[in-house]
């Protein structure tokens, strides 16, 4: 007698569920938490609140990340909580990934890693190839801190004033403000729950937005001298050469949101932003506008990821050399759109 079994759904693509994670998070006593490397206000963000509301359960936790806490986000509650990874392997009973798109752009506290019983992915990046034990993704999340108020406030985990407050740094600062199309209805009604913990939104978006150092600005004046079209003012690009950058003493963390002057044009669909790394390598940084122009998958093509409207890609070569490529990638994706 031969029965027909349907073929399972692919266990690799199913989410643990948020009880499941959180079983385990109270189970367990020793915790890293880490996330990408040149992190957002999205990564840090998570990072802290997950820190602050492990700690509150009493566990032993480090929040490590590459560059530690960046200057500009100093002034995150509880921020002090992210350190840089220390020289010698520490062992853990679970790791956290958090918002990060490949293992790799763990960045250095990967080595930091010694033993591990567990491993919790959590993130909203389509690309993320799901690795580790217990696995979260949800690409409709527009932030993983909105994934992680979820997780925290459906399974009656820790969430206090301090808590909220970066994940709602978290969720503002990936979602340009409550502005881009991956904001949903969810969004708001996290973001209002979030406000009712006691936050107050008019300053922290002012420490957010309305504080950056001048020499961002001159940065932007350069770059905006520099800036070029392609496909009919479809893409807008600008590139920093690494001598700029030492000359007007900008720190990488200056450039981030720049590019969103580009993606502003009237009539533009694909922003690039090309910078020269001191490795030799170009961090390539593009935007979309029209998901049709999906720039996760032209970063893809060049061993990065991301979204469809939000990308990078490290890619070898000159500054030169990889704008022209990546550039051509960009005018192809636009001119397909018009089919
Ligand atoms: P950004 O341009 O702000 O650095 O990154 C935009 C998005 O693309 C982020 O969601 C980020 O995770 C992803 N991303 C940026 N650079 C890389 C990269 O080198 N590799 C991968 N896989 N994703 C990247
Ligand atoms: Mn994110």
């Amino acid at each position: 007698m031969s029965t027909t079994i349907a073929e399972p759904a692919s266990p690799s693509l199913t989410n643990a569920g948020f009880a499941e994670i959180a079983e385990a998070l109270r189970r367990y006593d020793s915790f890293a938490v880490l996330s990408h490397v040149r992190p957002d206000g999205d990564a840090l963000g998570s990072q802290i609140a997950l820190g602050l509301a492990l700690r509150q359960l009493g566990k032993k936790v480090k929040v490590w990340n590459e560059e530690g806490l960046l200057e500009k986000f100093s002034f995150f509650p509880g921020g002090e909580i992210v350190t840089l990874p220390p020289n010698d392997p520490e062992d853990f009973d679970v790791v956290v990934a958090l918002d990060t798109a490949t293992r790799p752009r763990l960045g250095t506290p990967l080595q930091a890693i010694g033993k591990s019983k567990l491993w919790i992915n959590i993130d909203h990046h389509p690309s993320n190839p799901r690795y580790g034990d217990l696995v979260h993704i949800d690409p409709t999340a527009p932030a993983t801190g909105q994934i992680l108020f979820e997780l925290l406030q459906s399974q009656d985990l820790p969430l206090d004033e301090m808590i909220a407050e970066n994940l709602f740094a978290a969720i503002s600062t990936d979602t340009g403000s409550f502005q881009y199309p991956n904001t949903t209805a969810r969004t708001f009604e996290i973001a209002a729950d979030i406000l009712r913990c006691g936050i107050n939104v008019g300053r922290l978006s002012q420490q957010l937005y309305e504080n950056y150092p001048r020499r961002r600005i001159e940065l932007l004046r350069v770059l905006l001298d520099r800036m070029r079209f392609d496909a009919e003012g479809k893409v807008a690009s600008f590139s920093l050469p690494l001598a700029t950058a030492n000359e007007l003493g900008v720190i990488p963390e200056d450039n981030e949101g720049l590019i969103d002057h580009l993606r502003a044009i009237q009539g533009v669909i694909i922003a690039i932003f090309f910078e020269e790394l001191a490795d030799g390598k170009i961090r390539v940084s593009m935007r979309s506008k029209d998901e049709r122009a999906d720039v996760c998958e032209i970063c893809l093509s060049f061993k990065g990821g991301g979204h469809k409207l939000a990308a990078g890609a490290r890619v070898p070569g000159t500054l030169e050399e990889v704008a022209e490529k990546v550039i051509a990638a960009a005018v192809r994706s636009v001119e397909v759109m018009k089919s």
